[in-house]
């Protein structure tokens, strides 16, 4: 059997693992990267990208249908219908052309890739399994483990039972027809995205969550307006609700509420998607003994683990979980293993539901900044009051700033609304900057766009706004 020797090995390549392999190639720091399945992790195969084409393509059916009903715009659109399998391989097109960009960039700066499962023999050994057989061991100076997260199941309806009724995300990202009915456990943003999704494509939709509100992680303010679009979508929401199981002839979803009142929602698929959680099992990661965040590898700001060169990014070491964070720890455990000085200590790790409308979290709500002991103003503008947004035909929503009161430092964004996922970047970079209320008051925001409304935010919180 052959034992070769490198630097450094990264267990996975999702985003955490594939761009900490480039950039330590990048570095000249000889890398192998092991991924047993495909190269992108969740995230380009069966999560972010995947779910933002089908959300995509759902929305886009939906306006077709909006418009045939007959539309103030003036577009008239007789019949449309949906191919889904088409849809399903347009998707997949996407992927692959992400993912072979992702194996040609690991490539070109020379990094190797090797596919199997890599087994962890100790600190600083690896063996490389396909078929339950070795194929080869790695001995290194640097172990990074990037294996990610996998779905949570209902011990009582694991996923593929009914007849395969109970599905997840997985699933749920490559149909082969549109369900009638789909019944949806969990309102978090994965449930709502892919239920959103499902309603424009023509299913019947029911959420059930157990909680008492949906998106229960975001403040409520934002959340209320995607509640209230739920609803004009003719989505049911079942808020605490717990589910039960499947009833006799797996024909509907066993729903209790507060009251410990059983109903039954009729479904012909059950999408489950009540959390992910940190793959840690199956690959010989108990031998470490490292120290556990609860499930999750515990790491330091430097996204070091309790073993001397051994790391741990993305979702493996716990929330949040979100593709841009694994990516930034990846880069940075790279720059350290080459001797740069780097630590863990961003401004804000946005956050985005792609739900319709969308949400968008930086840094601190109100509610955030006063349980941190923070004398803080707020302000926000709606946008029913920018003109780019009535252009769109949306002007549901509003931008939110947070920023203390002494200097007016940001401290926060939030903003729902059409769109607004593509504010996060100038959210972030604000936190990031360091910037005041004035910085981002006397920026001139280009006309018109809903990026008027984070100025106007800031004015507004300076008590100055201009339009309203
Ligand atoms: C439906 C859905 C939608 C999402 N949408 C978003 C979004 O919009 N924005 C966002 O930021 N995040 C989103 N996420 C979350 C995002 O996908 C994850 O946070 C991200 O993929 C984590 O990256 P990672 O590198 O830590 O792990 P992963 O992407 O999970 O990659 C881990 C890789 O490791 C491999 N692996 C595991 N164990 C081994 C082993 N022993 N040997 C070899 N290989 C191994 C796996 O095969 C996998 O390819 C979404 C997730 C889902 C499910």
């Amino acid at each position: 059997m052959q034992t070769t020797s490198t630097t450094l090995v990264v267990i996975g390549g999702g985003p955490g693992g594939y761009i900490a392999a480039i950039r330590a190639a990048q570095l000249k720091i000889p890398t192998i990267l092991i991924e047993g399945d495909q190269l992108g992790g969740t995230c380009l195969n069966i999560g972010c990208i995947p779910s933002k084409a089908m959300i995509h393509a759902a929305e886009e059916f939906e306006k077709a249908k909006h418009y045939a009903h007959g539309s103030s715009i003036g577009i008239q659109v007789s019949d449309p219908s949906i191919n889904i399998e088409q849809t399903v391989s347009w998707k997949d097109g996407i992927v692959k052309r992400l993912t072979s960009g992702v194996g040609a960039l690991l490539k070109k700066n020379g990094a190797q890739v090797i596919k199997g499962w890599a087994q962890i023999i100790d600190g600083k050994t690896v063996a490389v399994m396909q078929d339950g057989k070795e194929l080869q061991r790695i001995t290194c100076q640097h172990l990074l483990i990037a294996s990610g997260s996998t779905p949570v199941q209902l011990p009582f309806m694991p996923f593929g039972s009914s007849n395969g009724k109970v599905i997840s995300s997985t699933e749920a990202l490559s149909p082969t027809e549109v369900p009638k009915k789909l019944v949806v456990v969990g309102g978090g943003y994965i449930g709502l995205e892919l239920g959103i999704a499902y309603r424009k494509l023509g299913a019947e939709v029911a959420v059930v969550e157990s909680l008492d509100r949906i998106l229960p992680a975001y403040d409520e303010e934002l959340t209320k307006v995607v509640k209230t679009a739920l609803k004009q979508l003719g989505i049911e929401v079942h808020l605490g609700c717990t589910v039960q199981g499947m009833n006799a002839d797996h024909s509907a979803v066993r729903i209790k509420n507060a009251a410990g009142e059983e109903s039954e929602l009729a479904c012909d698929k059950v999408l489950v998607a009540v959390g992910r959680r940190p793959r840690t099992e199956g690959f010989g990661l108990e031998s470490l003994m490292l120290d556990m965040n609860g499930r999750a590898i515990k790491i330091d700001d430097q996204c070091r683990t309790s073993m001397r060169d051994v790391w741990a990014i993305g979702d493996v070491a716990g929330e949040p979980m979100l593709a841009h964070r694994a990516m930034a720890q990846g880069e940075m455990v790279a720059e350290i293993i080459a001797g740069k000085r780097r630590h863990f200590i961003p401004a804000s790790i946005p956050a985005v539901c792609f739900t319709d409308p969308e949400l968008v979290v930086v840094g601190k709500s109100p509610q955030e900044a006063q349980a941190a002991g923070i004398e803080a103003i707020s302000a926000m503008f709606p946008f029913a009051a920018n003109g780019r947004s009535m252009t769109l035909e949306s002007s549901e929503g509003f931008v939110r700033v947070v920023a203390r009161k002494d200097n007016h430092l940001i401290l926060g964004w939030q903003a729902v609304g059409k769109g607004v996922s593509e504010l996060s970047a100038a959210f972030g970079l604000s936190l990031e900057m360091g910037a005041t209320l004035e910085d981002v008051a006397g920026t001139i925001h280009s006309h018109p766009t809903l990026g008027e409304a984070v100025q106007e935010a800031a004015l507004r919180a300076l008590g100055h706004a201009l339009h309203i």
